[in-house]
């Protein structure tokens, strides 16, 4: 039994960290082939237990020991219609591979690594069309053309209706585009998911906000007979404290939109001007922090901080990216909270003073609570800072929509196991309803809405209403 998973081929440091291209290189076929090897083909896999969309995961490994590369790839899709994304980002060591009997003497089979080399695989000889049900007249708009979105909109094609994705941006893919750089997930590989989805028979409006362009109400005249809503959780949070407005301070999601989804790192073929001065500190311990202290290196930064009130162990982020933080000289602070920006003579942050923390007793997120220590205060000199500590719903549709029940923070309440409005025939799932979370739970959320959906479809309760 070999114990030691055979590690993924990555560009170095010295060359990614001044360029964009995508940092871990995949497997070849024969690596591919000497890990799904290790796998010990569980008569009970818990690993499917542990993945939200339910992946026949023993049979797409076995597949690929034996070289079935075609059939591991359609093993997959029947559950989840974005491998290629799935692979390269999903957490699987907190799910699937958390799971993995070989992970107790060794180290887990990477299951996400050969999805995602499977799913490569197919990309590189033209993905095929998939099976249809036929057309059953019924049809659904979709809100949002995120993972949760594009699930939901695959599935429910696939179960013959008609579907229409609204996207407010001018780009599908949500946070798989805007958010997520492309040296972890490229931006080809989420545009030909989505051309999956055409294919399908989906059709895509982009620059299209709901709740401005039509109200669900609307929709609803206009003859569609469901709503899914996937609109996610766009918003970003903020500090909240003294000069947060000082000029060189960014939130994350502008930072993040600037450089991946108006492409300012490839200036001035793009037309985007995005500002990194020399020393940059990013507040945030999860992905969306490494990712912007990643792209400020890339963009030129000669240090870069990351700046995280809790320790390591609670720092949200996946374990592989931190370390890909690491390995590229991303310095670290943690038990470290800014209390206030300093400012020059022109209104440009040039500096922070922060205070160390400790940690108590565990807070209603489950990590220990960190507190600050008296006295402790001290002043870090920086001239850019990325705001990166969370985002919540964007207001629009439960703004616009009359008998919408929504959480104190914005996220819709549904039924867990349907996606169910408060309102008949819309659905929601995704970070709208769960705040913000990962590609595979929204993914999960699209499904069983899907599911659902076309339940309420075939029992006809749509024309009762
Ligand atoms: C920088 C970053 C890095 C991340 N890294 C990871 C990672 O490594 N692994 C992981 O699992 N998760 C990661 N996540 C989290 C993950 O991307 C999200 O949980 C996931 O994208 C949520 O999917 P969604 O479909 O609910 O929403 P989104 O992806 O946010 O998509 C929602 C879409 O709806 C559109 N929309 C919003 N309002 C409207 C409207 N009114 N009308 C029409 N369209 C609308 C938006 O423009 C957007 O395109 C990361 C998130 C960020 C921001």
């Amino acid at each position: 039994m070999i114990k030691k998973a055979i590690p993924i081929p990555k560009q170095s440091v010295e060359e990614r960290i001044h360029n964009f291209y995508e940092v871990a290189l995949g497997y070849s076929e024969d690596q591919a082939v000497m890990e799904a090897s290790r796998c010990l083909q569980c008569p009970n896999p818990f690993c499917v237990g542990g993945c939200p969309v339910e992946i026949d995961i023993p049979t797409f490994i076995q597949d690929i020991k034996e070289r079935k590369f075609d059939e591991a790839i359609m093993k997959i899709k029947e559950k989840n219609s974005l491998p290629a994304i799935a692979g390269r980002v999903c957490p699987q060591e907190e799910q699937c591979q958390k799971m993995c009997v070989m992970g107790k003497a060794g180290d887990p089979i990477t299951i996400g690594r050969l999805e995602r080399f499977v799913a490569d695989y197919e990309h590189q000889r033209g993905v095929k069309a998939p099976q249809k049900s036929r057309p059953t007249g019924k049809r659904v708009v979709v809100v949002g053309s995120g993972p949760a979105g594009l699930t939901a909109a695959a599935e429910l094609a696939k179960f013959g209706h008609e579907v229409t994705i609204f996207e407010a941006l001018h780009t599908t893919g949500g946070v798989l585009m805007y958010g997520i750089p492309e040296f972890r997930l490229p931006k080809r590989i989420v545009q030909s998911e989505v051309d999956y989805i055409k294919k399908l028979g989906v059709t895509i409006n982009t620059d299209s906000l709901i709740g401005k362009l039509y109200t669900l109400d609307e929709l609803f005249g206009h003859g569609f007979d469901a709503i899914f809503i996937g609109s996610g959780a766009g918003l970003p949070r903020f500090l909240r404290i003294h000069g947060e407005n000082l000029c060189g301070i960014y939130s994350a999601n502008e930072f993040l939109i600037r450089v991946n989804l108006m492409k300012a790192y490839r200036f001035p073929e793009y037309d985007t001007p995005i500002w990194v001065g020399k020393k940059v500190a990013v507040i945030g311990g999860g992905n969306v922090a490494m990712d912007s202290a990643r792209c400020a290196l890339r963009l030129g930064a000669e240090e870069v901080w990351i700046i995280y009130r809790r320790s390591r162990q609670e720092a949200p982020a996946r374990q592989e990216e931190l370390e890909n933080a690491e390995e590229e000289g991303i310095k670290f602070k943690f038990l470290t909270n800014p209390l206030k920006f300093l400012s020059d003579q022109y209104s440009w942050v040039r500096g922070m003073e922060c205070i160390s923390m400790q940690l108590g007793e565990p807070d209603e997120s489950g990590r220990r609570r960190p507190i600050p220590i008296e006295g402790s205060e001290f002043i870090i000199d920086v001239d850019t800072v990325i705001v990166a500590i969370g985002q919540t719903p964007n207001p629009m549709i439960p703004r616009t929509t009359k008998g919408l029940q929504t959480t104190k923070w914005g996220g819709i309440i549904v039924e867990e196991e349907t996606g169910k409005t408060s309102i008949e025939g819309v659905y929601a799932g995704g970070d709208i309803v769960s705040g913000a979370a990962t590609v595979i739970s929204a993914m999960g959320a699209g499904k069983k809405a899907a599911k659902a959906i076309h339940e309420y479809l075939s029992n006809n309760k749509a024309e009762m209403k």
